[in-house]
C-alpha cells in the first residue's frame, strides 16, 4: 500500500487501462454469458441507493418497502398473490436460500436429519454448493432423451430422507424447461418441498406466454411449487448483483430466521447480513419502466435472434443439439470437437462462446447485447470454419 495519497486522476488513468483488459458486452463477442449490460436507467437508479442497507431495514424503511414491492410484483408475475422472499445477489444465493428453507422445514416438521435433495443432472452447480454447506446428499435424477428431467426417475428416487425436489425452468446449458407440472403433483402428493430454478427463464417465460408463446405452466399456479428463483440480472437487465427468491409461504422464511440482536429488526432470514439495496431498487425501477409489454417485446426479440441463428446454422450444415425453447442455441460441427471449434472461433475474431458439458456442444446465449449484425458476422466466420 502506498504511504501517501495518490491523485484521483492518476488512479482513474490506471483503472481505465485495467478496464480495457475486460471484454465489453457492446462488442458482441460475449456469446456464452447469461449476463448482459445493465440498462442505463437501472445504472442511474443504482448509484442513488448505494448506501442503503437492506440488512438493517428499520434504518432504510423506504428501500425495504421497495424490496417488498419488487417481491410482490415478481410474485404476481409468477401467479402468486401473497409472495414472500428477497432480492439477493443472484441465482446461487437464491437457490441456497431455497435449499436451506427446505432443509429446515423438513428438519422441524419431519425430523429429517440426513437430508437428500433430488435434482436433474442439468441442474446448476449452485446446488452442489448448497448441498456441501448443509451436508445434504444430492440424488441425481436421470434426463430423458431430450435432456429434460425424467419424471419416473424422480419418482423412484424419493425416499424418507428427501427434503426437496428441484426442477429447472430454463436450464443453464440448453435453456430447456423441465416437466414441472407433473413434478409439482408428485411433490404435492408426497408432501415434499418443490423448488423451481427459473434463474434464467424467470424473466422470459412469463413475458413470452403473455404474447402467445405456448409454454406449459411452471410457476405458483401449480399447487406443488414451494419456491422459485428468478434472476433480474440476466434477461431482467438489472445491474449485478440481483437474484430473486420467491416463497409461497411465510413459514419458509420463518424456519430460517435467526436472532439479530443489535439490528432494528429482531430476526433475519437471509444468508447475507449487510445487503445492497441499490440493485433491488434498480430492479423495481426497470419493472415499472418496461412494464409487461416492454419485457415481452425484448423477450420476443431474443427469441427471433435465437431462431435466426438456429436456422442459419442448419443452412451451413451444423448440427443443432435440441430445438431451442428459450434463447440458447447449442450446436456442433460434424467433425470438429466443440473445444477445437471454440478455440478457432476465438482465434479468428475474438468470439467467446461457451462449451456445454451435457451434452458436449457449443452453446450460444442470445442475450440482449447480441445483435443481428453480430450474429451475421459470427455466421460468416462459422461458414469459413465449416
Ligand atoms: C444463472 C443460473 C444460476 C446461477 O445464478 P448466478 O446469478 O450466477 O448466481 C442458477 N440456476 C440457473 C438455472 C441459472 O441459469
Amino acid at each position: 500500500m502506498n504511504d501517501l495519497p495518490i491523485d484521483k486522476d492518476e488512479i482513474l488513468k490506471e483503472l481505465d487501462l485495467i478496464r480495457d483488459e475486460d471484454l465489453k458486452y457492446c462488442d458482441g463477442r460475449i456469446l456464452g454469458s447469461m449476463c448482459t449490460e445493465a440498462h442505463p436507467f437501472a445504472k442511474e437508479v443504482y448509484v442513488k441507493f448505494l448506501d442503503s442497507n437492506l440488512g438493517d431495514p428499520g434504518l432504510f424503511k423506504g428501500t425495504k418497502s421497495v424490496e417488498d414491492k419488487t417481491i410482490e410484483i415478481i410474485g404476481k408475475l409468477l401467479n402468486l398473490d401473497n409472495a414472500y422472499g428477497n432480492i439477493v445477489t443472484g441465482g446461487t444465493e437464491a437457490n441456497i436460500m431455497a435449499v436451506r428453507a427446505a432443509r429446515n422445514h423438513a428438519r422441524n416438521h419431519k425430523g429429517i436429519k440426513n437430508g437428500e435433495i433430488i435434482l436433474p443432472r442439468s441442474a446448476h452447480f449452485s446446488f452442489k454448493k448448497a448441498a456441501d454447506m448443509m451436508n445434504l446428499k444430492i440424488i441425481e435424477a436421470d434426463l430423458d432423451e431430450n435432456y429434460r428431467i425424467d419424471v419416473s426417475s424422480v419418482k423412484e428416487k424419493i425416499s424418507e430422507n428427501t427434503i426437496a425436489i428441484v426442477a429447472i425452468a430454463g436450464t443453464t446449458e440448453l435453456g430447456l424447461i423441465d416437466p414441472i407440472e407433473e413434478l409439482s403433483e408428485i411433490a404435492y402428493e408426497n408432501n415434499i418441498y418443490f423448488h423451481v430454478d427459473a434463474a434464467f427463464g424467470g424473466f422470459s417465460i412469463p413475458f413470452l406466454k403473455n404474447i402467445g408463446y405456448d409454454f406449459p405452466d411452471f410457476d405458483f399456479s401449480l399447487r406443488g411449487v414451494s419456491s422459485i428463483t428468478v434472476d433480474p440480472h440476466k434477461m431482467g437487465l438489472a445491474p449485478i448483483p440481483a437474484g430473486g427468491i420467491i416463497f409461497r409461504k411465510k413459514e419458509y422464511l420463518e424456519v430460517m430466521a435467526v436472532d439479530s440482536p443489535y439490528l432494528t429488526v429482531k430476526t433475519q432470514s437471509t444468508i447475507v447480513g449487510t445487503r445492497l439495496g441499490a440493485s433491488t431498487v434498480a430492479t423495481y425501477a426497470l419493472l415499472k419502466y418496461f412494464g409487461k409489454s416492454g419485457y415481452s417485446k425484448m423477450a420476443n426479440n431474443l427469441m427471433e435472434n435465437t431462431h435466426f441463428l438456429k436456422e442459419s446454422l442448419e443452412e451451413i450444415g451444423y448440427e443443432i443439439i435440441v430445438e431451442p425453447e428459450l434463447n440458447i442455441v447449442a450446436f456442433n460441427h460434424p467433425k470438429k470437437s466443440p473445444d477445437q471449434l471454440s478455440e478457432e472461433l476465438e482465434k479468428i475474431n475474438g468470439w467467446k462462446v461457451s462449451v456445454a458439458n451435457c451434452p458436449k456442444a457449443i452453446r450460444i446465449v442470445l442475450m440482449n447485447h447480441v445483435t443481428k449484425t453480430h450474429l451475421k458476422e459470427f455466421l460468416k466466420d462459422l461458414k469459413e470454419l465449416f
